[in-house]
């Protein structure tokens, strides 16, 4: 097991606090905490929130079909410091802007949702009842009859990788260790997805729930939520919520961290290292974070919308839960934005296809020419696959991926070759640059595009299959897995886009 150093913990934080990380702040952190001035630069220099700038635009696709180019130069031309952004989590709101405080310029408007409707598993319409019946009923229960709903549940992780639920829990439960913990994983940050932060404004009690009955599960006290640096409101709310909350919640200790902007640490082992105040860097699997997790020890990390399906389990039951669904077991929040009248996120049951969710979501707005089904790292697909059902199976046959579900419409008015472009400029930024192949192969892929975007010339993209190979190869985690898929999806469905052209 590596040493880990318990006064980085917290280093975030405070050189937040502190201003700019300019030297003399550095240095003044280092001499009060003893962590050594290069380990703290190094941390500084990692993540996009730390260094003060007056506005933050986001330039992810969403935003960058709606004007994100225009809206920068309007800023700047104010005389603002402007910095551009990867996805700021706000595409049924483009463009997005931070101002100073990391909070959205003009407030938060209300998101569109499936109205009330008490039959759904999450119901983001409804109530948010402070009542605790689950969590009564999880203590009535036990744990193994709960696991056992859990399992007929078929409950898979909802942050992207579908992983069984029952699984993990069970892997945490079963460690010798007892020093265990629970890590929720709020750090929401897929482009075209922003689920999770309407579930923690609508229904922090949901979520508050779903992690007590996961620690009494796996006997853990300490349960770390990590939220994007972006959502203070999600945070105040989820605060807010385990105020309120008093003794239901007895013998659990809640704290909240907020991450400081960086992509990669949705990822479940770059999460905990930035909770531990390191880089947002993916560690070597295995050891997994069951096993070995936060300090070291077993650690159950679920995402804030499978904790949230956990309170329906227990009070209504596994097999109900499971009946929630179409091709796969329970309801979905989907997020859905683009060229659609109704952004917003709605609740379906999983498998739906892509006509059904546009259908609630007021319609297609022109005429589609293409949707990305699970955010950036689904890539591409054509309207001829308008009717796979959006779970983790089919479009995993199609070569793409459900992921978080943000789903993202793509009308005949945008060139594919640039809205690639928008993508593969979104993995070569947010890279956390620790493997060869990603760190690399993401320049490359933006380098080649770029090209043929200036010169029109097709051969400047003839390595792109092979550079794709090495990166889906050689790659530690799933960014660099799946960054060249929005290029390379967008070649094989939109040959087109990609022909030889007059240079521009
Ligand atoms: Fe970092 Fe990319 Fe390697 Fe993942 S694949 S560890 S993001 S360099």
């Amino acid at each position: 097991m590596r040493p880990r150093d318990v006064n980085k913990e917290g280093i975030l934080e405070a050189l937040e606090a502190m201003g700019p990380p300019s030297k003399e702040n550095i240095r003044q952190l280092s001499r009060r905490t003893g962590v050594p001035e290069s380990e703290i630069y190094g941390v500084a220099s990692f993540y996009h929130l730390i260094e003060p700038v007056d506005r933050r635009v986001c330039t992810s696709l969403t935003c960058r079909i709606n004007g994100a180019a225009e809206r920068m130069a309007e800023l700047q031309a104010q005389g603002l410091r402007v910095d551009e952004v990867s996805c700021l989590g706000q595409c049924d709101r483009p463009v997005a802007v931070l101002d100073e405080h990391h909070a959205p310029l003009g407030g938060s408007p209300p998101a569109r949702v499936t109205p009330d409707d008490p039959e759904l598993p999450m119901n983001l319409g409804g109530i948010d009842s402070a009542d605790y019946a689950a969590l009564e009923r999880f203590r009535a229960l036990g744990v193994e009859a709960f696991l056992e709903e859990l399992e007929a549940s078929g409950l898979q992780g909802r942050g992207g990788a579908g992983f069984p639920a029952h699984i993990k829990w069970r892997s945490v439960r079963s460690q010798p260790e007892t020093e265990r913990y629970v890590v929720c994983n709020a750090d929401e940050a897929e482009p075209g997805t922003f689920k999770d932060r309407e579930l923690m404004i609508r229904r922090p009690h949901l979520l508050m729930e779903g992690l007590a009955i996961a620690a009494l599960a796996v006997e853990a006290q300490d349960i770390y939520v990590y939220v994007r640096g972006a959502f203070g409101a999600c945070r105040a709310s989820l605060e807010a919520a385990v105020v309120q909350a008093g003794d239901h919640l007895r013998g659990l200790r809640y704290h909240f961290v907020s991450g400081h902007g960086a992509y990669i640490c949705g990822e479940e082992t770059a999460l905990l290292e930035s909770l531990e105040g390191s880089r947002g860097m993916p560690r070597i699997k295995p050891p997994y974070p069951t096993v070995e997790g936060f300090r070291g020890k077993p650690t159950l990390v679920n995402n804030v919308e499978t904790l949230a399906c956990v309170p329906s389990i227990l009070l209504r039951g596994g097999a109900w839960f499971a009946a929630q669904g179409r091709t796969g077991a329970g309801s979905k929040l989907y997020c859905i934005s683009g060229h659609i009248e109704k952004p917003g996120v709605y609740e379906l049951p999983l498998g739906v296809t892509l006509d059904e969710l546009v259908a609630v979501s007021g319609g297609y707005v022109g005429m589609p020419q293409a949707f990305s089904p699970g955010g950036a790292s689904s890539g591409f697909l054509p309207m001829d696959r308008r009717e796979v059902p959006l779970d983790f199976k089919a479009l995993a046959a199609e070569g793409s991926m459900l992921g978080s579900a943000g789903v993202v419409v793509l009308n005949h008015t945008v060139n594919m070759a640039e809205v690639a472009a928008s993508q593969t400029d979104f993995f070569e930024a947010e890279s956390c640059g620790q493997c060869a192949p990603c760190r690399i192969g993401t320049r490359v892929l933006g380098r080649a595009l770029g090209g043929y975007l200036r010169s029109g010339d097709p051969g400047t993209l003839a390595a792109v299959e092979d550079v794709a190979w090495e990166m889906e190869e050689g790659s530690i985690c799933g960014l660099g897995i799946a960054a060249p898929l929005p290029l390379t999806s967008a070649i094989k469905h939109f040959p087109s886009a990609f022909e030889k052209r007059s240079p521009s």
